[in-house]
């Protein structure tokens, strides 16, 4: 049994002049053939469904073994296709032979010529979508597949599923991912119109997943739209997958007919020479029909080894925008929004001793929250210090787990290196020299200590927390513009962990 295009001229069924009661005698033959199509679905469906979905369907022809039909839309076939294909093809073989074939064409006239008694309105909406498109397609299920990303497809290609805890709302913003936030957002409200494709890239676990499918989830809610999310390895699972079935043109048919299609960690399509040659033909024709596609990937696109360069660099055509590991500040903000969502207690202090510990990996700062989150359900009682100690541990690299650094001794070595007197740096003097030095110390105590920043400031002539985050702002800015500075930093960094 197979099901392939329609070509004019190896079927005619409008006819010519000469042939005129050859059709005739075709068209009375398709009845035939399509009824006793009809009677063995009959068996496998109700009488609502047979009236609703195959009743629609209008035999024109039949010739050569080859029934072609006539469907009232394209979203109608793939409607019918995607609920009854497996049922479709043993009911054809059985009519047909397996050497049968199958064509359908699009007329948007078929509908009128149909039962009437369809009344469910997303199908009314893709009548009206597809109304006055009469064309013709290939007849195969393999080209059906679930377009909404929560689940599985059917037909030859897996969906991955999206988080819906994956929200705008649910993800904190800051400087580190500004950019990658805005460009997201703008997407969500009006795709395809402002950046594309997008491309996010940065480390492990600082929330590219969560920001894509923030995208897929907003678009989704917002309204009905052909979208895909879907990971590279998944994305090449399907490819082999359609090799394996000689279904890659069906594949890529599918991809070609979404709206949107986001691909997570785009770094693993390296050395797939195949699957790539296929996104490529795929992304273009996306591209030119101006739909949307969003990227993820660990590292610049234009690092990736084994990516060819015409990938990478149409990967850049629209906007690229990394994030970062995030500051404390937006550390403590996603910790915290992580016990709102999660409905979990824990003092500030607590929280900040975390962020302090844990900082460039958010899923091991989220890790810290459930270790600690479930010492205290097993101990019953509160989060506490000695739970956050030992989470960090778990999770904290061993450098930032170091906690036992004494502030006096920050304090008395970076004074030493600034020459100027300690007991200045536990004062309120504003002397230039002086609130550099100072700025330095409370930076290496942030760095080396596990103290609150409360804790910190109070060592420094009763400053507070927000003190300590202005000192450590000033120093990274001085860092990332002074090489003289960073490196002198850089020697006293060193000096403190050897002395
Ligand atoms: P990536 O894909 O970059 O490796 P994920 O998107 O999987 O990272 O993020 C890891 C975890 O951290 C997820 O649970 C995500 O919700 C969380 N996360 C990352 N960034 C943020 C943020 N800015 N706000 C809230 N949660 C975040
Ligand atoms: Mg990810």
């Amino acid at each position: 049994m197979q099901f392939v295009r329609y070509a004019e001229e190896e079927h005619d069924s409008t006819g010519s002049a000469e042939s005129g009661s050859k059709v005739d005698e075709t068209a009375l033959q398709a009845r035939e053939v399509w009824e006793r199509f009809l009677e063995i679905i009959r068996t496998k469906v109700s009488e609502f469904k047979l009236n609703t979905y195959f009743k629609p369907i209008k035999p024109l022809s039949f010739r050569d073994n080859t029934l072609l039909v006539a469907v009232p839309s394209q979203a109608f076939f793939e409607m019918v296709i995607s609920r009854f294909g497996e049922k479709i093809l043993a009911a054809a073989a059985a009519v047909l032979g397996p050497e049968g074939r199958l064509f359908y064409e699009v007329d948007p006239t078929t509908v009128a010529r149909g039962s009437g008694g369809i009344d469910d309105a997303t199908f009314s909406d893709q009548i009206a979508e597809s109304a006055g498109s009469a064309v013709i397609r290939e007849f195969s299920p393999r080209t059906i597949n679930q377009r909404t990303p929560s689940g599985t497809a059917s037909g030859g290609t897996q969906a991955c599923r999206l988080d819906p805890s994956y929200t705008f709302e649910n993800f904190v913003r800051g400087k580190s991912n500004e950019l990658a936030v805005a460009a997201a957002i703008s997407i969500a409200n009006s795709p395809a119109k402002q950046y594309n494709p997008l491309m996010i890239f940065g480390g492990v676990g600082l929330g590219k997943t969560h920001l894509i499918q923030a995208i897929a989830n907003c678009l989704l809610s917002q309204r009905k739209v052909n979208l895909m999310y879907i990971s590279s390895e998944q994305f090449t699972s399907n490819f082999v997958h359609s090799i394996q079935t000689k279904t890659v043109h069906e594949f890529e048919r599918f991809y070609k007919s979404l709206d949107v299609l986001i691909v997570d960690d785009i770094q693993f399509f390296q050395g797939k020479e195949s699957t790539q040659d296929s996104f490529f033909q795929i992304f273009n024709s996306l591209y030119h029909l101006n739909k949307q596609i969003v990227l993820s990937c660990d590292k610049p696109p234009a690092e990736l080894d084994g990516l060819e360069k015409r990938l990478s660099s149409r990967f850049q055509w629209g906007l690229t925008v990394d994030i970062m590991p995030p500051d404390l500040e937006t550390r403590i903000a996603i910790l915290s929004k992580k016990c709102e969502v999660e409905n979990i207690l824990v003092d500030y202090d607590i929280l900040e001793f975390v962020a302090l510990s844990v900082k460039d990996n958010i899923r091991s700062l989220e890790g810290c929250l459930k270790s600690m989150a479930f010492d205290a359900f097993n101990s019953r009682c509160a989060v506490n210090m000695e739970m956050a100690k030992r989470a960090v541990r778990k999770y904290g690299k061993p450098s930032q787990a170091k906690q036992d650094f004494d502030i006096g001794d920050i304090i008395a070595i970076t004074a030493k290196r600034f020459g100027v007197d300690q007991t200045l740096l536990r004062m309120k003097t504003k002397r230039q020299e002086v609130v550099t030095a100072r700025h330095v110390a409370m930076f290496f105590a942030k760095e080396f200590t596990g103290f609150s920043l409360q804790t910190i400031g109070s060592h420094f002539g009763g400053r507070n927390h927000a003190s300590v985050i202005h000192a450590c702002k000033c120093i990274e800015k001085a860092i990332s513009r002074d090489k003289e500075f960073a490196e002198k930093i850089q020697t006293l960094r060193e000096d403190l962990l050897t002395t």
